[in-house]
């Protein structure tokens, strides 16, 4: 199963993605991750992706890419993929095209998370991260189910990230809600887009991203 998870910062791509990588056994592809341990390994890759995340723009489109191409020519892509955060613009979406041919590994199915805008400046002011698994919490919404304790390792370490300050959020919101409408499009023209309504509650977005998946 080769998929996209789509959706605006804050729509609940990363939340939805651990449920699905579990039960379908694929990788999860997050650009955004990659970039964050780049950063925080500190390559060049790192340093050059940091100058634009700190900011809430978009990494250029041949760097972005290079590390997704890289990425599906490792085997474990065979049995599937989930992208997170990948396209984000046509030239991305052109070029996955392209990979994809190129590799015989062309997609199944785009997930759209649709939400209000208004209310990702609220998801994103919230969300705290388990330090040592990466897993996504909520300071209302999806809190650990033990104080200060993450539901998946164990871990009692957390942290925001850097561009969901109320700086940055605002730029990166701008920028990729221009950017949505036409990638929105483009895979509908190609009946890949399958949308759920990302306003629910977590459950239930999950129950209706569950439904889609199991025609595949
Ligand atoms: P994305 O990966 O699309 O940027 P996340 O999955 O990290 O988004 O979710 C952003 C924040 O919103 C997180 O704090 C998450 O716990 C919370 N969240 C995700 N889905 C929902 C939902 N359906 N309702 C309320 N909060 C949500
Ligand atoms: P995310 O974790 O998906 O919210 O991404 C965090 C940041 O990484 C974004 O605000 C961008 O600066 C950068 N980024 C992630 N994915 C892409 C992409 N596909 N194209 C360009 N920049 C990206």
């Amino acid at each position: 199963m080769n998929l996209i998870l789509m959706g605006l910062p804050g729509a609940g791509k990363g939340t939805q993605a651990e449920d699905i990588v579990a039960k379908y056994k694929i990788p999860h592809i997050s650009t955004g991750d990659i970039f964050r341990a780049a950063i925080s390994n500190k390559t060049d890759l790192g340093l050059k992706a940091k100058q634009y995340i700190d900011k809430g723009n978009l990494v250029p489109d041949d760097v972005t890419c290079g590390i997704v191409k890289e990425r599906l020519s490792k085997d474990d892509t065979k049995i599937g993929y989930m992208l997170d955060g990948f396209p984000r613009t046509i030239d991305q979406a052109n070029s996955l095209e392209d990979i994809t041919s190129e590799l015989d590994n062309k997609l199944d199915a785009v997930i759209n998370i649709d939400v209000d805008p208004d209310v990702l400046v609220e998801r994103l002011s919230g969300r705290f991260i388990c330090k040592n698994c990466g897993a996504t919490y909520h300071k209302i919404y999806k809190m650990p189910k033990v104080n200060d304790t993450c539901d998946i390792c164990g871990g009692h370490e957390f942290y925001q990230r850097s561009d969901d300050k109320p700086e940055t959020v605002k730029n990166r919101l701008d920028v990729n809600i221009k950017m949505n409408t036409p990638l929105i499009d483009f895979y509908k023209q190609k009946g890949l887009l399958y949308t759920v309504d990302g306003n629910q509650n977590i459950d239930d977005v999950k129950k209706d991203i569950d439904k889609i998946l199991q025609r595949f």
